[in-house]
């Protein structure tokens, strides 16, 4: 079994999913006493958040390559990065350490390209939904239509990533908001939701769509315990 590196902290409520996802994962596989070979750096979100929010790309892709390297240096023989919105610096990450990043947004493509279907929607921070590095990849590489809520549901959604769900917080409220974007966007043509945020699946399950979910920490997981088992 190969060691899988995570990087997380981004945030920790979402790292703690693909930890357990991981481990039960290999044991599933394995058998019972099985467990994951991982390396873990956790980082401090608030200094990755302010550097976004500031549009400090640069500092953030600094921040991120340190952070990789420190992986690699802890042993790991991959890079799984916990959050979908910090693979905007994916390739410059790539290129600075020797081991694979294994890519949120192809492992959640692969999936929703065996279920058949080719016109998604989108939820995630306003960064995943409106910048190229994600959709682009999703619609480029893998052949993907995405479609993306209007700006007024892109404000709430990415609102209550922030405010809510990185901090641990579970609002009513704010599933039932979420599944009217979802309908928005079954009723423009999604035959999918790429829950494109790890922090999303706290909040949303497959009983508050009416077309199926894909959930990018649940499919970023298994596609590194696939990884690491394989030869
Ligand atoms: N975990 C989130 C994501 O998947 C948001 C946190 C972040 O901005 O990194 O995009």
């Amino acid at each position: 079994m190969k060691t899988i590196g995570l990087l997380g902290g981004m945030s920790w409520e979402s790292s703690l999913e693909y930890y357990r996802l991981i481990n039960q994962g290999v044991k599933a596989r394995l058998g019972a006493l099985h467990s994951a070979r991982i390396v873990l750096v956790s980082v401090d979100f608030a200094e990755v958040e302010a550097m976004q929010s500031a549009g400090r790309w640069d500092d953030a892709t600094r921040f991120m390559i340190a952070a990789a390297r420190q992986v690699e240096r802890g042993g790991a023989d991959c890079l799984v990065i916990c959050t979908n919105t910090m693979h905007r610096m994916a390739a410059e990450v790539q290129d600075s350490i020797g081991i694979p990043l294994l890519h949120i947004a192809d492992a959640t493509a692969f999936a929703v390209r065996v279920a058949g279907i080719e016109r998604v929607g989108l939820l995630g921070t306003r960064f995943t939904m409106e910048q190229d590095f994600y959709r682009g990849r999703l619609q480029g590489l893998h052949g993907l239509q995405v479609l993306i809520p209007d700006q007024e549901a892109r404000q709430m959604v990415n609102r209550v990533i922030y405010e809510e769900l990185v901090q641990g917080r579970i609002v009513p409220a704010s599933r039932e908001a979420y599944r009217a974007v979802i309908a928005d966007l079954v009723r423009a043509g999604a035959g999918g939701i790429i829950l494109g945020c790890t922090e999303i699946g706290l909040l949303v399950g497959a009983g508050d769509s009416p077309v199926p979910l894909y959930d990018t920490t649940v499919l970023h997981a298994a596609a590194a315990v696939d990884w690491a088992l394989s030869d």
